[in-house]
Parts: structure tokens; C-alpha cells; sequence
């Protein structure tokens, strides 16, 4: 039998296992003396470059020792072994390539890219600390941003709609570390419910989305080990047909 069609969201939960703050830790507290909320804007960025990159690259900072725990490994050995899985996450840490996951569809961005503000050029950058702040494209000499998605701005067509088809024909969705409230993101999981699929939930807390939950279980660094565990065996997967 065709093994079940398997979608992710992921948000900062599963990342907290690996030392990096989530939202509200993160960004619920000043940096300096400003809101990070209100730096995250493209007004913000037209206003003050440099100090928009000061506080990304005081992120990157903090994020660049971070290693994926065993949440995002299985999720890679996930992508390797089911021939119809699709990672959709809302982090911007780069931790799920990190831990071997190649198909990953990033709806808010990867704070290690940057593209220029003007041509076409991107790059994938790791370096820490950046500088010279603001850093200026090779290419054309105007100013680089992060490539991010901030408050006010569109979310990738393309990205979005993958992603929007992924949760719609899921057999299982599986909502990992998100507090499900910043949307459309949060709407995905409810395409895979409305079309009669189940949602499973690795969370410390419940969310907006646990009431339509088939199964809520606990912190993703070790339940989504333990839940994959089961299901391979279930399934049968990765073991031989002989005998
Ligand atoms: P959020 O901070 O709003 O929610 C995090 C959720 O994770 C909470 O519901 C919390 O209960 C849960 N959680 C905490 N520890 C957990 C664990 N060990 N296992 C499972 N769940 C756990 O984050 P969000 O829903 O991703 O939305 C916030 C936005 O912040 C996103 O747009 C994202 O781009 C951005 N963000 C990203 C990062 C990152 O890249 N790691 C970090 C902070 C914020």
C-alpha cells in the first residue's frame, strides 16, 4: 500500500531545543532600546539600514553556534525516505538544511541569505559579524537586505501556493513548535483537516490549532523522534521484505 502522504509546518519551537529563543523570547523583548517588531519593516530599513542590519547581525549572532537537535533530523531522514513529503517552515535559522533536509520551502525566509535591494543579485552568506553594516552588492553597489520577509510585505507566490497544495492533499499534517498565529501559515494545517486528513501536534503548550488536532503530544525534540519511530514500524519502513 502507498505509504501516506506526510506535510510539516515548523515555527520556532523546534528550534528552541536548540538554544535559539522563539518569538516571544526572542522579539517580545527590546533589543537596545527599540521594539524588534518595528525594525522588522521595510519602513524601518528605508529609514535606517545600518541599524536594521546592526540587529541582524546581532541574530545571526546568536544563531550561528545553534546545531539542529533530533527534531530536525528526523524531519531530514523524513524528506529521504518518504517519496510524497513536504517541509514547509516559518524559520528563518537554517537549521533544517543543516541537519540534511533538501526539499525545504521557506514561507518567511533564511536570515544566511541576502539579496540586493535593487538587481538581482543573492547570496548565501555565513559570516559573523557582517561588516562593513550596511554591506553594498557587488554587482550594482546599491544597499543588500536580508532575504526575509518582513512585516508588511507579500509572502512568496510560488512558495506559498507549493505549500497550499502540500496541506491540501495530505494524508497527515504534522504542526511542529508554532504557535499558529500568524497567518497564512497557521491556515495550513486546516486545508489537510478540511479534506479529511489528521493533524498531529508536538507542542509544549496548546495553541489555536489544538482543538482541530487529531493528537497533541509534547516537545518536539523528543516526541517527533518517538513518533516517527512508530510510524516506520507501522509502516514498515526501512525494514526488508524478506522473510
Ligand atoms: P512562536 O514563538 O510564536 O511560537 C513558538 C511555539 O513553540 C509556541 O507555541 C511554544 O509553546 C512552542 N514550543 C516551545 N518549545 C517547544 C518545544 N521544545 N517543542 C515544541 N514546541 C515548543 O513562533 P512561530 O509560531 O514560529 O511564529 C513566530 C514567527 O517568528 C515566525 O514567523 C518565525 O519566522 C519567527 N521566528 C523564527 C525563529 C527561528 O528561525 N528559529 C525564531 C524566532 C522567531
Amino acid at each position: 500500500m502507498a505509504l501516506p502522504k506526510i506535510a510539516v509546518l515548523t515555527g520556532a519551537g523546534i528550534s528552541a531545543g536548540s538554544g535559539v529563543p522563539t518569538f516571544r523570547d526572542a522579539e517580545g523583548s527590546l533589543w537596545r532600546t527599540h521594539n524588534p517588531q518595528e525594525l522588522a519593516t521595510p519602513a524601518a530599513f528605508a529609514r535606517n539600514p545600518k541599524l536594521v542590519w546592526e540587529f541582524y547581525d546581532w541574530r545571526r549572532q546568536r544563531m550561528a553556534p545553534s546545531k539542529p537537535n533530533p527534531a530536525h533530523f528526523t524531519l531530514a531522514e523524513m524528506d529521504a525516505l518518504l517519496p510524497d513529503f513536504t517541509l514547509v517552515t516559518q524559520n528563518i535559522d537554517g537549521l533544517h538544511p543543516l541537519a540534511g533536509s533538501k526539499r525545504v520551502l521557506y514561507l518567511h525566509g533564511d536570515i544566511w541569505r541576502i539579496r540586493c535591494t535593487f538587481c538581482d543579485h543573492r547570496q548565501v552568506n555565513r559570516q559573523v559579524p557582517l561588516a562593513p553594516l550596511p554591506p553594498q552588492c557587488p554587482e550594482c553597489g546599491e544597499l543588500l537586505r536580508p532575504d526575509i520577509v518582513w512585516f508588511g510585505e507579500s509572502l512568496d507566490w510560488g512558495v506559498l501556493t507549493a505549500a497550499a497544495k502540500a496541506f491540501e492533499e495530505a494524508d497527515i499534517a504534522l504542526v511542529v513548535g508554532t504557535s499558529a498565529v500568524v497567518y497564512p501559515a497557521a491556515q495550513l494545517p486546516v486545508y489537510t483537516r478540511r479534506n479529511g486528513g489528521e493533524i498531529i501536534e508536538f507542542n509544549t503548550e496548546r495553541t489555536a490549532l489544538s482543538s482541530l488536532a487529531t493528537t497533541h503530544l509534547g516537545p518536539s525534540e523528543q516526541m517527533l523522534p518517538a513518533w516517527w519511530a512508530a510510524f516506520k514500524a507501522e509502516q514498515g519502513i526501512g525494514t526488508s521484505g524478506e522473510g
